[in-house]
């Protein structure tokens, strides 16, 4: 084990642990619910878009520690940021997932990533991956949302 999977995984269960952004958001919010029938994981999230900016997201649901982690880590990698720039961050992450160099991203890569980095070693694990996405997915959904 080496010092780099202690620091992720000590991420990943500070954000299991004390999730950010826990809660709800009245309409004109949008709310989206994203479930992963594999694991049993729920998600719900709330997201509220201003002249291109996710002004605030907040999050409910419950699961597995990858699956709300993940939620966590996304709903703080993504408030306060560009539509754009919040789909690029999706993106990003979805490489990082399911990408051709998916096992290994370089250190460039993992820098850009920040916090999300943690979720890296997800990738070993491909049963798990469903869970890790699970939010991001549903994000994606409620951007698509707020657009029309
Ligand atoms: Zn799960």
């Amino acid at each position: 084990m080496s010092g780099l999977d202690d620091l992720y995984r000590e991420i990943i269960l500070d954000h299991y642990r004390t999730p950010r952004n826990r809660g709800e958001l009245d309409p004109p919010a949008v709310r989206v619910e994203g479930f992963n029938p594999l694991c049993g994981d729920e998600i719900v999230v709330y997201l509220a878009v201003t002249d291109g900016v996710v002004t605030d997201i907040k999050l409910t649901g419950q699961g597995c520690s990858i699956s709300q982690a993940s939620s966590s880590l996304m709903s703080a990698a993504v408030k306060g940021k560009s539509v754009d720039e919040a789909r690029a961050v999706i993106g990003t992450f979805k490489d990082l997932m399911m990408g051709p160099s998916a096992t290994e991203p370089t250190p460039s890569e993992l820098r850009k990533l920040g916090e999300l980095a943690a979720l890296a070693g997800v990738v070993k694990f491909p049963v798990r991956i469903k869970c890790a996405t699970l939010a991001w997915n549903t994000l994606t959904q409620a951007l698509d949302e707020t657009s029309n």
